[in-house]
């Protein structure tokens, strides 16, 4: 059977908030979706398109009714709206709404979750392993979430009911869930999504000083285009996990940068065998766990 909701309330409609709600509302899973965030410009958008059916210019005022609060806004926006979603559900009286996010790295967030709201039993920390480099409500798709992999990382103290729904909700967007705990989670993804990002971004940035950056351009193929994909994505949000996973983030671009000097001596010393050997073992690797 699948979940019903009365009202779901989503902060930051933006691609993961409006494909989160979107999703739900093609699974017809809520009854009404409200939301809020920074401008009316956006919410006004996301209402236009149709991800929400209502908003609020205060988050207060948004989280009263809820039943599940969605927090969908960068990592650095995290600790002030949990503040506000902590004071507007404490005016309310409202005890049973269960709160959980989006937010790319989980053990900062689970640590302000902790600090800020009343109950956070009612907290449960999450991760879905989808998106695309465009942002604002008008990327958001209701495919977005569907065969993805979400990660939720709740603690001991959550709330087992509070896990079901969160866990049957993003069910009914079409992703499968996983749990982890979070100091595993952000060791994982400083790894496979984290550096992947930081070296799409440095790529760029360094080809973007040469003098002949146009015909770089001009002729760049698609492995080019494939590596460098994601430095389209939004720089604010890159920002604030790269501040918010920083440890585990710094130890993958120390290995990274060991591999880098590694490659650069076997090309300045001719050493075609090793180069090869490189170049096999990351095929055989990548080979083994893509196909
Ligand atoms: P987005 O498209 O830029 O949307 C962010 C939303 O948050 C916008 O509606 C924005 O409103 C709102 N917002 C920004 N600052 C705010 C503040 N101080 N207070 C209240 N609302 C604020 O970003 P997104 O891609 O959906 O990412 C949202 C979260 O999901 C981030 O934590 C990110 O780490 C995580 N995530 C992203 C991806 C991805 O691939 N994009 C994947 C997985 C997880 P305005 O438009 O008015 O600024």
């Amino acid at each position: 059977m699948t979940i019903k909701i009365n009202n779901l309330c989503i902060i930051g409609t933006g691609l993961i908030g409006g494909s989160f709600a979107l999703a739900l509302k093609k699974a017809g899973v809520c009854g009404h979706i409200t939301a809020a965030g920074r401008s009316e410009e956006t919410l006004q958008k996301a209402k236009q398109l149709g991800l929400i059916d209502s908003y609020h210019m205060n988050i207060a005022d948004a989280v009263k009714d809820a039943d599940v609060v969605f927090v969908s806004v960068p990592l650095g926006a995290m600790q002030s709206v949990f503040e506000q979603i902590n004071q507007g559900l404490l005016a309310a009286g409202n005890d049973k709404a269960i709160i959980t996010d989006a937010g790319s790295s989980k053990l900062r967030v689970q640590q302000l979750a902790e600090a800020i709201f009343t109950d956070s039993s009612r907290f449960v920390a999450g991760h879905p392993i989808a998106g695309t480099e465009n942002s604002g409500p008008q990327a958001a798709f209701a495919e977005l979430y569907k065969n993805r992999r979400v990660i939720l990382t709740p603690v001991a103290d959550t709330d087992q009911d509070a896990i079901k729904t969160v866990t049957e909700l993003w069910q009914a967007t079409g992703a499968e869930v996983e749990t982890m705990d979070a100091e595993h989670h952000d060791k994982v993804l400083a790894a496979t999504s984290h550096l992947p990002h930081l070296i799409a971004f440095g790529l760029v940035h360094c080809l973007e000083n040469m003098e002949d950056i146009e015909n770089v351009f001009r002729f760049a193929a698609g492995g080019f285009r494939d590596v460098t994909r994601i430095a389209s994505s939004d720089p604010v949000m890159w920002r604030d996990i790269c501040l918010n996973n920083r440890e585990q983030i710094l130890d993958m671009l120390a290995r990274y940068r060991t591999e880098m000097d590694m490659l650069y001596n076997a090309l300045a010393e001719s050493d075609g065998e090793k180069l090869k050997e490189v170049f096999e073992h990351a095929k055989q690797t990548r080979d083994k766990f893509t196909h």
